[in-house]
């Protein structure tokens, strides 16, 4: 199976799971694709007065336990085979986090870089006119890769011009003037932090002990500043343009400051060992966050890190073949469906707040996240332990028996003799 292509994997994983949790065979049939899958066109007149049509995708994998939600993505590669995949992920993720949600994705194959401010938002607006199944109760588009407040903000605008009267509870990842929710940009890097804090208590980790981080953005920042503020010691960090490390300590909130005013980078932190992107999976340290991208620890250099725990930030940071050699040394995993599922929870939470038209202060969401993922950590660890399988498995398997009972009750599945 290739590792190159998370939907191959997801599917890999499923069966994987499937086998080991004893799940319905009809329930893992639905499951190996999509329940509804839309292609369709946005034409949008462009500055100069041409007509431009953009071609758009939305996945609807599995709506068992609840209405479709999640994330649109603009860029120029986008196609249906990701859309998919990621659809399928956002299924098991809703599952893990005790969200009662089903998974979706979709896009638009544009580069949002190359359009005018006029441009993008009509595209935007275009993509909610045109797709076929909307509203709070159906499909609630989220935002992605090149989508953003502004953006949801303009979904939010053009579905209630179109229905005639407001939906807050249709459209997620709004900002706050736009009825959003609280802590919607740090919920996946608090949600990170807690499951860390949670495995390295429970693993035994003293407070102090080292961790390396792959990707400075909006997860890794946030997680990373939650863990030194929790008394751990960062000692290397990398990002697209390359790395820094020094054993004794890296302050994030200077590392920050520093970011923000040289484009965005940590490169050249001052006082700090130079490192390439990659290096920093091989540092010495105790615990790694993979925070950037997928496949960054692959067969060819799983046997290279010397972290004995990596937290998965990021989709898919490490292939399959890695994960054998990574479970051979001993070397333990957090899945990425578990330490990643926290923007999913909180954009749970937004609908809801939607529905309800009660807007939660930061302490009530935050609460709300930590209680939702820690039980989700602790549902993992003890299915894990139940049936003797890795993290991955066992967070795929509680996931999967929640969806096979939904199957089951709502007779799309039946029992097996
Ligand atoms: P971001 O764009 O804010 O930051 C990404 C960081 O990774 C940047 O520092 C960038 O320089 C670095 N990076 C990019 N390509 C790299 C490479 N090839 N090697 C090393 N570093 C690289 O992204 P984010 O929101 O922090 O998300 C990080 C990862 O987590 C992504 O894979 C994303 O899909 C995943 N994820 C994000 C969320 C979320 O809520 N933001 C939720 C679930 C999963």
């Amino acid at each position: 199976m290739a590792s190159g292509n998370p939907f191959e994997t997801s599917l890999k994983t499923l069966h994987e799971a499937a086998e080991l949790g004893h799940i319905n065979k009809e329930v893992v049939r639905l499951l190996e694709q999509p329940k509804r899958q839309f292609e369709f066109t946005i034409p949008v007149r462009m500055d100069d007065g041409h007509l431009e049509i953009f071609t758009a995708f939305r996945v609807h994998y599995c709506d068992a336990l609840g209405q479709i939600k999640n994330g649109v993505r603009v860029v120029p590669n986008m196609d249906m085979d990701t859309a998919k995949a990621l659809g399928f992920w956002m299924t098991i993720k809703h599952a893990v986090g005790g969200i009662p949600a089903g998974g979706g994705k979709g896009g638009i194959k544009a580069d949002p870089s190359k359009l005018s401010r006029r441009e993008y938002e009509a595209l935007i607006r275009g993509f909610i006119r045109r797709l076929p199944m909307k509203g709070a109760w159906v499909d609630v588009p989220g935002a992605d890769i090149g989508t953003h407040g502004a953006t949801q903000a303009w979904m939010l605008d053009e579905l209630e011009e179109i229905q005639g009267f407001h939906s807050p509870a249709a459209i997620n990842d709004k900002p706050i003037e736009a009825n959003g929710t609280e802590l919607s940009r740090e919920a996946t890097g608090h949600g990170v932090f807690y499951v860390t804090r949670e495995t390295l208590k429970d693993l035994g980790f003293p407070k102090g002990c080292k961790f390396a981080l792959q990707g400075f953005g909006n997860v890794g920042r946030v997680a990373g500043e939650l863990l030194q503020d929790a008394g751990y010691k960062l000692v290397a960090v990398s990002d697209i343009f390359g790395g820094i490390e020094n054993q004794d300590g890296i302050d994030i909130y200077e590392l920050g400051k520093y970011a923000d005013t040289h484009n965005h980078s940590v490169k050249g932190f001052p006082g700090c060992k130079e490192i390439g992107t990659s290096d920093l999976l091989e540092v010495e340290c105790d615990f790694l966050l993979p925070a950037a991208v997928q496949s960054v620890i692959h067969e060819g250099n799983a046997d290279k890190v010397k972290a004995k725990l990596i937290i998965e930030c990021a989709n898919g940071p490490t292939t399959p073949e890695a994960e054998k050699i990574l479970e051979k040394r001993g070397v333990i995993i957090m899945p990425d469906v578990l330490c990643n599922c926290g923007s999913a929870i909180v954009c749970g939470f937004e609908r809801t707040q939607g529905l309800t038209d009660t807007y939660w202060d930061r302490e009530t969401v935050r609460a709300n996240l930590e209680e939702r993922i820690v039980k989700a950590y602790h549902q993992t660890v003890d299915m894990a332990k139940e049936l003797n399988v890795s993290y991955r498995d066992a967070a795929w398997i509680h996931a999967l028996k929640k969806i096979e009972k939904a199957m089951l009750i709502r007779g799309w599945a039946w029992e097996e003799e």
